[in-house]
């Protein structure tokens, strides 16, 4: 086992429906702590760790607008919906004597600090986890876009996007027993074939900035360290 991590800065991407566990809606608190002991696993090997949480655990623009909202209206809706879940994930790390610091990309200055992609470097320079909320502020915006585009602002070494499976699938392995999994995809391949990896948007943000993306079993306790051994399973989009 190679205790040195290969990564030095990473962005954690982790859904809102990650934290749900086996709930319907909200955040389940077992499952928010599975996922805070990991982060604070790969802090103490000294990798720098920033994360976006999504928030449709809680609330979606588009459910929204299907249900007859103004679209604009129901994404600001989604973006406060991060909000809650940043707040819920930053007390659970805090529980577990991480430091944290929550950035809004909204600015409420007496919930949490306003996005300042200086100041938030300087946090994790000094091991602090950033935890970046409300997306990237804007409607029509989906966090996976968020967390692009913080990974870029951050210079990180990779994004990772934890999801409920080993990896990038064929086909939703859950449902289909026969799906392939690919250990290495490009960018492109993930573009042609429609993969269900991460949006459009997020995805040629990344490669125009040549950040790798990595996916991997966010529920499996230890993989995120693993990951950043260069260890475990996961898919690695170059
Ligand atoms: N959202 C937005 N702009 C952003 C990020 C998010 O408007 O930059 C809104 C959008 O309505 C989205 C909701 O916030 O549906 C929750 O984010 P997302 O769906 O990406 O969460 P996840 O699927 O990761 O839980």
């Amino acid at each position: 086992m190679n205790p040195i991590p290969i990564y030095k800065r990473v962005l954690l991407k982790v859904s809102g429906e990650a934290l749900m566990g086996n709930r319907d809606y909200g955040l389940d608190t077992d499952t928010v702590n599975a996922i805070a002991s990991d982060v604070r696993d790969v802090v103490a090997m000294g990798v720098e760790v920033c994360l976006v949480i999504g928030g449709g655990n809680i609330f979606r623009g588009v459910a929204g607008a299907a249900a007859g909202m103004d679209r604009a209206q129901a994404d600001y809706m989604g973006m406060l919906a991060t909000v809650m879940n940043a707040l819920g994930m930053q007390s659970a790390l805090e529980k577990k004597n991480v430091p944290t610091r929550v950035q809004s990309a909204i600015p409420m200055e007496s919930v949490c600090e306003p996005y300042i992609r200086r100041r938030a470097m300087r946090h994790m320079e000094k091991g602090r986890v950033v935890i970046f909320a409300a997306g990237t502020g804007n409607p029509f915006f989906t966090t996976d876009t968020a967390a692009a585009l913080r990974a870029a602002e951050m210079n990180c070494d990779a994004m990772l996007k934890g999801t409920q499976v080993d990896g990038v699938y064929s086909a939703d392995p859950r449902k289909v027993s026969n799906a392939e999994r690919y250990e290495e995809l490009t960018y492109l391949d993930v573009l042609a074939r429609d993969l269900n990896v991460m949006d459009a948007s997020a995805i040629s943000l990344s490669r125009e900035n040549h950040l790798p993306i990595i996916v991997f079993n966010i529920h499996a306790p230890g993989a995120f360290a693993a990951v950043m051994r260069g260890e475990g399973r996961f898919t690695r989009i170059t």
